[in-house]
């Protein structure tokens, strides 16, 4: 008996699931079913589409909420939703997923190695100063990585003696009903092997690791951001045969005193005095590339910007793309004056004459106005 499966068995997950499960379920089922680890299989070229199908939606809170109440026949092609989505597509939403944006490397999605316990593909994040992450640095780095447990060869099982599976019975899966429907899910029990050691290994407590450490150089490009990843290949985890997955870098990226980063934009506050914009002096600000002059005049505002395009940080994937610095004016009074400064401004004020009293020429109407009123 064959029905369509839900969106939620497609990715094996409960109904209720949150997010963060069905991401890590579609991050797990989708390489599983990559075409590019699958070759010529149909059969995996289809689950693929249905796995990235199945996300779109349920990654999607309005689309989720829809296709929980109405099914599938509720989506519908304004929603974003279109049943003749092809392969570039469900590619997208895998990148978008895999973070295949960067640049670097052209696959980029974790290997698994179905002989490994472990995955072959290592994570690491390493903290930068906000220079570094600007223009770009070489960095020598520790990381520490898998390698198969030399005691049980990487199986985890002592001995590396295994016994069929008492859960599954050897098939990997296990097949549940659900009114009409029935489907497969993977074992819990040995994650779809069929089988479990009869012991665990000692020596790694069963996780078929035994972690090593390199160190490597690593060459980071400019204009590296929060959320950005990095790959160097073949500098992950090792697996029985000596081949090893990448690393993936992430960043993090510590805060400047004076510059603030928005993606590709610069920001900087430039403090004034206002006797400087109504003298329309020409001030000196920091920048990446070095001193940059603003000219002042007396109608500068506060909080007026000044854009110097093609001055922020660089885009990492094209440096001759750079954003923009951004100089922002905060304007100082002061909030104390000696009885010779009290003068001068004073004078200063008696020069502008009627100019100087705004209020007084805008409300002489209103205060006759007034008087007839109250009368
Ligand atoms: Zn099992
Ligand atoms: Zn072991």
């Amino acid at each position: 008996m064959s029905k369509e499966l839900s969106y939620y068995e497609i990715l094996e997950v409960s109904t209720n699931a949150s997010i963060a499960e069905i991401k890590k379920a579609y991050r797990k089922l989708a390489l599983k079913y990559h075409p590019d680890k699958n070759p010529g299989d149909k059969e995996a070229e289809e689950k693929f589409k249905l796995i990235n199908e199945a996300y779109a939606v349920l990654s999607d809170e309005e689309k989720r909420r829809v296709y929980d109440m109405y099914g599938k026949e509720g989506l519908s092609e304004n929603m974003g939703f279109s049943s003749s989505m092809d392969m570039d597509d469900f590619m997208e939403i895998f990148n978008s997923i895999f973070g295949d944006s960067f640049g670097f490397g052209r696959k980029s999605y974790s290997r698994y190695s179905n002989s490994m316990p472990y995955p072959l593909d290592l994570e690491i994040q390493i903290e930068l100063d906000f220079n570094e992450a600007i223009f770009g640095t070489t960095k020598e780095i520790e990381i520490e990585y898998k390698t198969p447990c030399s005691a049980c060869k990487g199986t985890g099982a002592k001995d590396a003696k295994f016994q069929t599976c008492n859960y599954c019975k050897g098939a990997g899966q296990i097949v549940m009903r659900q009114g009409f429907m029935t489907f497969a899910q993977e074992c819990p029990k040995c994650d779809g092997k069929g089988k479990t050691p009869i012991e665990i290994c000692s020596e790694c407590q069963g996780s078929g690791a035994q972690l090593k450490k390199e160190k490597i150089n690593v060459n980071i490009p400019a204009g590296v951001d929060m959320g950005h990843r990095l790959r160097v290949p073949a500098k992950g985890n090792m697996d029985n045969r000596g081949n090893r997955g990448d690393l993936y870098i992430h960043f993090d990226i510590k805060e400047d005193e004076h510059f603030i980063r928005d993606g590709m934009d610069i920001y900087i506050e430039v403090p004034v005095f206002f006797t400087q914009i109504l003298l329309s002096e020409e001030i000196k600000v920091p920048s990446l590339d070095g001193e940059l002059t603003i000219k002042l005049n007396p109608k500068v505002r506060d909080k007026e910007q000044f854009v110097f395009p093609n001055k922020g940080a660089f885009n990492v994937n094209n440096p001759s793309q750079r954003g923009r610095f951004i100089a922002q004016i905060k304007i100082i009074y002061p909030t104390k004056l000696n009885s010779e400064q009290k003068e001068l401004v004073r004078k200063l004020q008696e020069s502008f004459g009627i100019e100087s009293k705004p209020h007084k020429s805008i409300f002489e109407s209103a205060f006759e106005k007034i008087k007839s009123w109250i009368k």
